[in-house]
C-alpha cells in the first residue's frame, strides 16, 4: 500500500467523482518544506513560525524572519505558503517577553491576543512575511492568525497588515484565520467575511469545545478531533465560509487521521494540512473515495452520540 501511495505522489487528491482537495503539508522548517516537495505536497497550509522565536535571547530581527520565510516560500516554487504568526503563551514563555503568570494561560493572553498586545512583535513579522512575498511575485503568501475568538482580534491583526501592505506596495498576499476557538466556528459567516480563508486547528478547537487541556497527563486521551460536537461546529465553519466564497483547510491532527479524512471531506473541507511523511497516503486515500459516500458518512456521524461510535463507524483505511 505504502509503495502504491509513494508511486502516485505528484497526482492530485481528486475523488472518484471528481471533486478536489489540496493536499498541503504542516511544517516547521526549510527542511521540512524540501521534504514535502519530494513527497507530493501541493503547497504548505501551516508554517509554525515557532520555531525562530524559540530557545534564543532575543527576537529574531524582521532580516532573518525575511531570509527564512522567503527561503521557504521559493522552496515551494510558487505553491501557496500559509505562514501563521507567532502562537506562544504563558505556557510557552519567551526569555525575551516576560509575561505575568496566568491562572489559566490556555484561556489567557496567547495566540494573536500577544500579537495585538505587543505590537511591535506582530509588525515586524507581518513585515517580514509580506518582504518574502514581495521577492516571490509568482507565489500566494497567506498570513494566517491564531487564536482568533472575536471579529475584531481579526481587524485589529488585519489593520497591520494592510497598513505594511501598502508601505511595501505589496498585493500577493492573503489573510486568514485559524478556526481553533469554538466562537469563531459558530460565527464563521460573520468571519467569511473579513478573512480570505480558514484553517481548522482542530487540536486547540477540540480543546476548547470539550474544556480538556490537551496535554492533560489523565484526561487528553479523551481529546478525540472526531468527537460529533467538533465535526458539527466544522460543518458550521464550512457552511459560513462558502456562504461567503472563502475556502476551509484543517491543519489539525485530524487532517492526516485516516479516520478522520472521508468525514472533513463529506463536511465540506476544501484543504488538508497534513504532517508531512502522511502527504502520499492522505493523497491516495481521497482518490479512493467518492464526494457523495463521504457527504453520507458525515452526515451520520453528525446524528451519533459519542466519539467512540464515530470511530467505530467510520471505515479504517
Ligand atoms: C491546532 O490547534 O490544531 C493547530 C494546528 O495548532 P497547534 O497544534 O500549533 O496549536
Ligand atoms: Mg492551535
Amino acid at each position: 500500500q505504502a509503495k502504491q501511495d509513494l508511486a502516485a505522489k505528484d497526482k492530485p487528491a481528486i475523488t472518484s467523482d471528481g471533486h478536489q482537495i489540496e493536499i498541503v503539508a504542516n511544517i516547521g522548517n526549510l527542511g521540512d518544506s524540501e521534504k514535502a516537495m519530494t513527497l507530493g505536497g501541493e503547497g504548505v497550509g501551516l508554517l509554525r513560525s515557532e520555531f525562530l522565536f524559540l530557545d534564543r535571547q532575543t527576537a529574531p530581527s524582521e532580516e532573518e524572519q525575511f531570509e527564512t520565510y522567503q527561503q521557504i516560500v521559493k522552496s515551494q516554487n510558487g505553491q501557496p505558503v500559509i505562514i501563521r504568526t507567532l502562537d506562544v503563551g504563558g505556557d510557552k514563555p519567551l526569555d525575551y517577553m516576560p509575561m505575568p503568570a496566568e491562572e489559566n494561560p490556555f484561556l489567557g493572553e496567547r495566540g494573536i491576543r500577544i500579537g495585538i498586545n505587543r505590537p511591535s512583535i506582530l509588525r515586524t513579522q507581518v513585515r517580514a512575511i509580506l518582504r518574502a512575498a514581495k521577492e516571490n511575485p509568482e507565489s500566494t503568501v497567506r498570513i494566517m492568525f491564531p487564536m482568533i475568538s472575536t471579529i475584531e482580534e481579526l481587524r485589529a491583526a488585519k489593520a497591520v497588515v494592510i497598513e505594511e501592505a501598502n508601505k511595501l506596495d505589496v498585493s500577493n498576499y492573503e489573510v486568514g484565520i485559524m478556526v481553533e476557538v469554538p466562537s469563531t466556528a459558530v460565527m464563521a459567516d460573520i468571519f467569511a467575511r473579513e478573512a480570505d480563508f480558514f484553517s481548522i486547528g482542530s487540536n486547540d478547537l477540540t480543546q476548547y469545545t470539550l474544556a480538556i487541556d490537551r496535554g492533560h497527563p489523565k484526561l487528553a486521551a479523551q481529546v478525540d478531533g472526531i468527537h460529533p460536537s467538533v465535526l458539527r461546529l466544522i460543518e458550521m465553519t464550512c457552511k459560513g465560509a462558502h456562504k461567503h466564497g472563502k475556502w476551509v483547510g484543517v491543519c489539525g491532527g485530524i487532517a492526516s487521521d485516516t479516520q478522520a479524512v472521508p468525514l472533513l471531506i463529506g463536511l465540506g473541507v476544501d484543504e488538508l494540512s497534513v504532517s508531512v511523511p502522511t502527504l502520499p497516503a492522505i493523497k491516495a486515500q481521497v482518490r479512493e473515495r467518492s464526494l457523495s459516500d463521504c457527504q453520507s458518512l458525515a452526515q451520520h456521524a453528525l446524528t451519533l452520540e459519542t466519539a467512540a461510535e464515530v470511530r467505530n463507524t467510520s471505515p479504517v483505511r
